[in-house]
């Protein structure tokens, strides 16, 4: 193959003195034997014997040291773009007109920063200097290139590639950047975290616990749903339309089976004579669901906290407009992730959902979430499928895993994944919520296992008896 035929740096080829010349590493030394030297006879006793003829001597000998150095280095072969150590180097080959060469250049850049010293990161436009991009023989734009430190070829990558991605194949190809700095707060060099079994056992009773999102229920709140298998019992009527939205069975009908829970009197009614007032928390803008069988008393109610009455079917249309761009659950805008995909708006249900909006799409999508123990924002962008972008760099994703019946871990299901600003506060989440089971996973990783998905498998990703809580 091709790539076979080229496994030399290219800059050591060309020119006599480049990888043959007189290497960094021994000019220094020399240089620091000359240091050590005049250090030495600058303190022993009797320097002053020497007098200024030595001391003079000294500093001739140290500046034409430097000089040297100077000289030599300026002189090597090949010029500013060829390498001033012996440092891991990625080439990436493109334009600037071609988008995923485009999509490349702030990568390139936060990698010239953030690895200086420890990784060459060299550009070359193909397209206005095509003869620096020829050694190469590459057959697409953009292509990325990785070098060891003595100039060998290990790998390369034709089209877009993410930072995360080069990272992590770094890594794979045995070169290690790590300092104890900027390394180690990559997410791809995250540390490994995971709990698998509760850090207390759940001792609530079944009842006491919403079908859905596995909370506590709310005696005042309380919706049950008659089903062949007995009742399923649900924290609030936001939590039945959850349920309802994501049931693959025909639902002709279903209604007929919902009993909620009256406010002032805790009676258990049927759903669809309920009076519904439906408010807004004044902080967060969540809807409020309030479900009354008298319609005086939703009244009296509303006087106290405002808020419209409605009945079943305007509850119902409200509750099911919005809707997770990748698995269709009913989803207040408020509790999940906003997606851009191409311009155009829609929420993931939860952080790893609003990733496979890529993946059911196929557009790039751009994802705002907020870290689960401090709401602060985290912004994932994609190119092609991968991540192209995390803001902050240092975030990372939680996966929700539980143990099966069969003893298998699988998704915990939608109300027990996230993302956070970091390790740190992932772990500190996990702490908090002690029911919790999974392990840390980079957002890329959460996005690759979505992009994975066949659109057979997304139609059937989150309904009921695909990752359900139980
Ligand atoms: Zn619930
Ligand atoms: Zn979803």
């Amino acid at each position: 193959m091709l790539h076979a035929m080229f496994s030399q740096c290219p800059c050591s080829g060309d020119g006599s003195g480049g990888g043959s010349g007189i290497s960094p590493w021994l000019i220094l030394l020399a240089f620091a034997g000359v240091w050590f030297l005049a250090r030495y006879i600058w303190n022993k006793k009797g320097v002053s014997v020497m007098g200024k003829m030595g001391k003079i001597a000294i500093v001739i000998a140290l500046v034409g040291a430097v000089g040297v150095v100077v000289a030599i280095r300026g002189s090597k072969p090949g010029g500013p773009s060829s390498p001033p150590a012996a440092l891991p180097r990625l080439v990436d080959l493109g334009s600037t007109t071609c988008i995923p060469c485009k999509l490349m250049a702030p990568i390139l850049e936060e990698l010239k920063k953030e690895y200086a010293g420890r990784m060459q990161v060299e550009f070359i436009d193909v397209a206005e200097n095509p003869d620096a991009g020829k050694p190469y023989r590459i057959k697409l734009i953009p292509t990325q290139v990785f070098f060891d430190a003595s100039g060998k070829e290990l790998w390369r990558h034709e089209g877009f590639i993410a930072k995360e991605d080069i990272l992590a194949k770094w890594k794979e190809l045995g070169v290690s950047f790590a300092t104890g700095t900027a390394a180690a707060s990559q997410p791809a060099s995250a540390p490994a975290f995971e709990r698998l079994e509760p850090a207390k056992a759940d001792t609530r009773a079944k009842d006491a616990i919403c079908y859905m999102c596995d909370r506590d229920i709310d005696a005042k709140t309380l919706v049950v749903v008659k089903s062949d298998k007995g009742d399923v019992r649900l924290c609030s009527p936001h939590c039945y339309f959850i349920m309802y939205s994501c049931l693959t069975e025909d639902k002709a009908g279903f209604e007929k089976k919902v009993s909620v829970t009256d406010w002032t009197t805790g009676m258990v009614i049927p759903g669809t004579t309920g009076f519904y007032l439906y408010g807004l928390d004044d902080k967060t803008g969540r809807p409020t669901v309030k479900a009354f069988a008298d319609k005086g008393a939703a009244i009296q109610e509303r006087q106290a906290t405002g808020g419209s009455i409605v009945g079943w079917e305007t509850l119902q249309g409200k509750e099911l407009a919005a809707r997770c761009g990748f698995c269709d659950r009913a989803v207040y805008p408020e509790d999940g992730a906003l997606v851009r995909a191409e311009g155009l708006y829609t929420w993931g249900c939860c952080s790893h959902c609003a990733l496979g909006v890529a993946g059911r799409t196929g557009k790039d999508i751009e994802v705002h979430e907020r870290d689960r123990l401090t709401g602060e924002e985290i912004i994932v962008k994609t190119a092609n499928g991968s991540v192209a972008s995390i803001q902050p760099a240092t975030a990372v994703a939680w996966f929700g895993l539980r143990k099966g019946a069969d003893g298998k871990f699988a998704s915990a299901g939608c109300f027990h994944q996230g993302f956070f600003v970091s390790a740190d506060n992932l772990r500190q989440w996990v702490e908090k919520n002690p029911l919790e089971t999974g392990r840390l996973i980079t957002i890329h990783q959460a996005l690759a296992d979505k992009m994975k998905l066949t659109p057979q498998q997304i139609q059937k990703a989150c309904k009921i008896g695909e990752c359900a809580p139980k």
